[in-house]
């Protein structure tokens, strides 16, 4: 085996395998570290979000979705189902063969692309040379004409509430429950706390979410996060603002969770804690002191605009870089990186991508909010369109939520589209389509949209930026 490559690909989450492959096809040589083991001890790629994000929590979404849907919207449909029961050790099972199958397709692309994988914790030596310490501690040495650091991201850890086995978990923790706690306690109602909440919530937890800032949701537009609050406490999602927690206790089973709001401090009983208060870069030993990778505030390793370190030729993407933490912004960043060893000029577009947050409806949204927009001094004019008045929304049992199109007063170019709605998810790609494209309200309101489609709630809110929507009652002219 060969130990100079033209690219070192430390991490093999959806930013590093996707930069390595992309390397590959670009005839470099490539090889990708990576020190993920499984439950059973073996290898495997993907990284968090294939392994204990992303993917497994949508596994259990949509199958907790499915079972909400059958003990309730059925009905509407004048159907009635004698009896469900639950077989959680079933969904898990499920779940893992998702993840399993999927990390086999990860290797199988591998070997495709001519992609050497080393397992092993990789460490950033000086002149671009990676150590690797493979899982029984032996060591090897190889180098890279460039490198690309991508060891992604881990939970934060509270020191008011240390983890404890199965009873205080973190995100993967939650991932991986086979029975139902009956009171289930969320620090952070941010959008892991959301999305694993509405899992147990929907599978029969009683569910409180203990968020310390004073806004829900302040990354999103507050229109938007204002209506899906109201939505998520009618589906008995207990969410609790400006509450700080303070400590926790176990009390013979029960954990005591002590916190603080405005009205002073609360106690609340569970039987279950997921800790969900954001996520670190894992930064920390990637680099040796000698190699002299800088890192920025928070452990982030600073990186240019084009994900250059201070190093020559070593670069940084994913989550361990300023940015979002998104599987999307880090395998875009891979590919560009990539392309830029190669010789091309690629750039990521940081002004067009997608957050999503997958709850039910789901919330999406690309480009700005209003809050931002106003912040910014920007004249914008907005549009919107509720589900409730889509025949396809109504013919789903979805006619909750509504999509929100910012637009710039003098030149119409979208500047932000805001879903709250089934299926926000996809729709969303069609608003980051149009602002790669610089479109206009008016180019998408000049679209033809199939009918009946949940996307023509996204066709009338960018004729209602100028005050034109078909299916949205007006006052009355006199
Ligand atoms: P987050 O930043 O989305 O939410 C954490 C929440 O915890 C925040 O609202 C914060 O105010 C709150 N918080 C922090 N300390 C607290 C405390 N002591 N008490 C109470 N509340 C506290 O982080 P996350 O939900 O853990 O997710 C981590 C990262 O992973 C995020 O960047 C997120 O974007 C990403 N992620 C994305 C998806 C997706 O794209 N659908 C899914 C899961 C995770």
């Amino acid at each position: 085996m060969s130990t100079d490559y033209d690219v070192v690909v430390i991490g093999a989450g959806p930013a590093g395998y996707v930069a390595a492959i992309r390397c590959a096809q670009l005839g470099l040589s490539v090889a990708c570290v990576d020190d993920w083991l499984d439950a059973a001890g073996h290898p495997a790629p993907g990284g968090t979000c294939l392994n204990a994000g992303c993917i497994p929590s949508k596994a259990l979404l949509e199958s907790s979705e499915l079972y909400a849907r059958m003990q309730g919207e059925v009905a509407a449909h004048g159907l009635h189902i004698e009896a469900i029961s639950l077989d959680v050790p079933g969904m898990m099972t499920r779940k893992d063969r998702i993840v399993r199958d999927l990390g086999s397709g990860i290797a199988a692309l591998f070997r495709s692309n001519g992609v050497e994988w080393l397992h092993g914790r990789g460490q950033l030596l000086p002149n671009r040379q990676v150590h690797i310490t493979a899982p029984d501690e032996t060591g090897q040495q190889v180098t890279g004409r460039h490198v690309i650091l991508a060891t992604g991201s881990a939970p934060i850890e509270l020191a008011c509430a240390p983890l404890q086995g199965e009873r205080i978990v973190d995100s993967t923790g939650a991932l991986n429950w086979s029975t139902v706690p009956a009171r289930l306690g969320v620090i952070g109602a941010g959008v892991v706390g959301l999305e694993l909440g509405s899992v147990w919530r929907r599978l029969g937890a009683a569910v409180t979410l203990l968020e310390a800032q004073d806004s829900f949701l302040s990354m999103a537009d507050r229109q938007i996060a204002t209506a899906a609050l109201k939505l998520f406490r009618a589906q008995g999602l207990d969410v609790r603002t400006s509450a700080r927690v303070l400590s926790t206790r176990d009390d013979d089973g029960t954990i005591r969770v002590s916190y603080q709001d405005a009205e002073g401090v609360h106690e609340l009983a569970v039987d279950r804690l997921i800790v969900a208060v954001g996520r670190r870069p894992c930064s920390e030993g990637l680099a040796t002191a000698e190699a002299g990778l800088l890192l920025g505030e928070g452990g982030f390793v600073h990186v240019d605009e084009h994900c250059a370190t201070n190093l020559p030729g070593v670069f940084a993407i994913g989550d361990l870089v300023r940015g979002p933490m998104l599987a999307h912004k880090g395998s875009e960043e891979g590919i560009v990186v990539a392309e830029r060893i190669a010789g091309q000029r690629s750039a990521v577009n940081y002004e067009a991508i997608p957050s999503v947050i997958y709850t039910h409806p789901e919330i999406a949204w690309v480009g700005r909010t209003e809050a931002e927009l106003r912040q910014a001094g920007v004249d914008y004019r907005s549009g919107q369109f509720p589900f409730a008045a889509s025949g396809r929304a109504r013919a789903m049992e979805a006619a909750e939520g509504m999509v929100k199109v910012l637009s710039d007063a003098r030149s119409d170019r979208i500047l932000g589209v805001h879903i709250l709605g089934a299926q926000a998810s996809e729709l969303i790609a069609q608003a980051v389509l149009a602002m790669e494209f610089g479109a206009s309200s008016e180019d998408m309101a000049r679209t033809v949209f199939a009918h009946p489609t949940l996307s023509e709630a996204l066709h009338e809110a960018t004729l209602a930026v100028s005050g034109r929507a078909i299916h949205l009652a007006v006052p009355r002219r006199h």
